[in-house]
């Protein structure tokens, strides 16, 4: 099947293995049930990928049935929940990281996987600004999802990320440049001079903003167990790629 619907190109392919070995700092293997994603965000750092698949199509145009599981073509597909279907019983740590709120279609199925993790993105509260770096679900639209799988009982993260500037410097360089001005100097001292003066004081603002709102501050860690209401247990991201290895011990090369 290949045919283009609203302006995407659909395409259904074989494909050999569904399973990668991750090389982020938790670990294990990373499912992708799409390739491409319809989200299209401007960020992306799945959109290399269009160097080995040979798509010419802009990012977030096509989608051949690296990815959001639950972009929305997965009402029509169902591939996520039919993985999801196949790991009933298999006993094994899944993550689940989206900026859909459709996922709360599979609570039913989530509720049996026992060990299972929700993680949405969210790294701003302005639906114009979230408009402007993506497709997927509004901000009030993914909060309101989190607290229903909250409340079915799942372990549910929000994933702040990315703190910008992240992601493609181009793109990100020239959205800052005609919109937020003011911000380029900032952005040329990150992107260009590599400074890292701007995280390492958000770190320490995460931190304290922990300490007095009594929420556990940890490296690299999720426990499993529900912590009182109010008081999440924030885990420090930044510089994963310090912490990234075969290994995965969960500390920090510095
Ligand atoms: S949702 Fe994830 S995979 Fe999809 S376009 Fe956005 S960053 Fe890329």
């Amino acid at each position: 099947m290949e045919e283009v619907i609203n302006g995407i190109l659909i395409r259904e392919v074989e494909t050999k293995n569904i399973m990668t070995k991750s090389s982020l700092p938790v670990g294990g293997y990373s499912v992708n049930p799409y390739v491409g994603c319809t989200h299209a965000c401007k960020y992306c750092y799945a959109s290399f990928m269009k160097r080995f698949t040979g798509h010419k199509e802009e990012w977030g145009t096509f989608l051949d049935v690296n990815t959001d599981g639950y972009n929305p073509q997965e009402e029509q597909f169902g591939n996520t929940r039919k993985l999801l279907e196949q790991l009933i019983g298999s006993d094994a740590d899944i993550l689940i990281c989206t900026k859909s709120d459709l996922v709360v279609r599979d609570i039913d199925l989530l509720k049996k996987l026992g060990r299972v993790t929700v993680s949405w993105s969210i790294n701003t509260l302005d639906e114009n600004f979230k408009n402007d770096m993506d497709s997927a679900s509004s901000i009030e639209h993914r909060i309101a999802a989190m607290k229903q799988v909250y409340e079915a009982g799942i372990r549910t993260v929000c994933f702040v990320s990315p703190v910008f500037p992240g992601g493609f410097k181009k793109t990100i360089m020239d959205y800052i440049a005609g919109k937020y001005p003011d911000l380029v100097p900032l952005y040329d001292e990150i992107y260009n001079k590599h400074n890292r003066s701007y995280f390492e004081a958000l770190e320490v603002k995460a931190e304290k903003m922990a300490k007095k709102y009594d929420c556990a501050f940890v490296d690299n860690e999720m426990p499993y167990g529900r912590v009182p209401q109010g008081h999440p247990v924030i885990v420090d991201y930044f510089y994963h790629e310090e912490i990234r290895g075969t290994e995965n011990t969960g500390k920090r090369n510095r």
